[in-house]
């Protein structure tokens, strides 16, 4: 587990201001939810939380380190993202193994790992499938497990119900509500349905153009929306 810290954040693609000024702290094991319209910056925040893009300017601190230029593995993060992007020609236990085995762990904690993880998300009967003959949720599920199996002390997540049908939406919005209870961890969580959001979050960060709008419990911005922007997204008349 780890808090984040952002201080005056800052990304410009090019000339373009997609980053602009964002503070926040993230305590340690915190379920912490970004949403906002689409374009508004929400996957490149979360991307250069992850190190998968460099910041323009500011300081971005986990626990009491500044990690700026550190490369996404020694940030200790699991990322998931909206497509699965599992290896097709790998089985689920090859696939959740990928990463353990980049880090160079040995066999026997390897396959503790994967049999952990994929107890948790209820996969152990599936560990010899390929992805070709899994569904979408367990697909996704499989993604997580990968994620998960380095045991990162921080979880991203990137919209990564949206490619899912209803039903199973809602089935895998409550294993990651669970898997929350479970590891502990901090997590941030991407997306553009004010559902998700309000059930997941313990905090929602609504994002507007490249800048924080309003954060606050689900509660108090349902309750206090200090816009209309974040009314608007959130739900409450105002
Ligand atoms: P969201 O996830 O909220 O939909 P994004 O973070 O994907 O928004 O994008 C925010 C803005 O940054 C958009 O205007 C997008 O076009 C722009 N953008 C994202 N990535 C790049 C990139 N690699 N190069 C140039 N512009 C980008
Ligand atoms: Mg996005």
């Amino acid at each position: 587990m780890a808090s984040v810290t952002l201080e005056k954040v800052n990304k410009r693609f090019g000339s373009t201001r997609v980053i602009e000024d964002v503070s926040l702290d993230i305590s340690d094991g915190e379920f912490v939810v970004f949403v906002g319209p689409s374009g508004c910056g929400k996957s490149t925040l979360l991307r250069l939380i992850a190190g998968l893009e460099s910041i323009t300017h500011g300081d971005l601190m986990i626990d009491d380190t500044r990690v700026n230029n550190m490369t996404p593995p020694e940030r200790g993060i699991g990322m998931v993202f909206q497509s699965y992007a599992l290896y097709p020609h790998m089985s689920v236990y090859d696939n959740i193994a990928f990463g353990l085995k980049l880090a160079k762990s040995d066999r026997q904690t390897v396959d503790e790992r994967v049999r952990q993880t994929a107890k948790i998300l209820q996969l152990d009967g599936l560990l010899d499938r390929l992805p070709k003959a899994l569904s979408g949720g367990q697909r996704q599920r499989v993604a997580i497990g990968r994620a998960m199996a380095r045991e990162p002390r921080i979880l991203l997540f990137d919209e990564p119900l949206s490619n899912l049908d209803a039903a199973l939406r809602v089935q895998t919005r409550n294993e990651i509500a669970h898997l929350h209870e479970r590891l502990g961890a901090t997590m941030i969580y991407v997306t553009h349905d004010q559902v998700e959001a309000m059930t997941l979050a313990d905090r929602i960060v609504v994002l507007n153009e490249g800048h924080v709008e309003q954060t606050g419990s689900p509660r108090e911005l349902y309750e206090r929306p200090g816009s209309r922007f974040v009314a608007g997204f959130i739900g409450s008349p105002k």
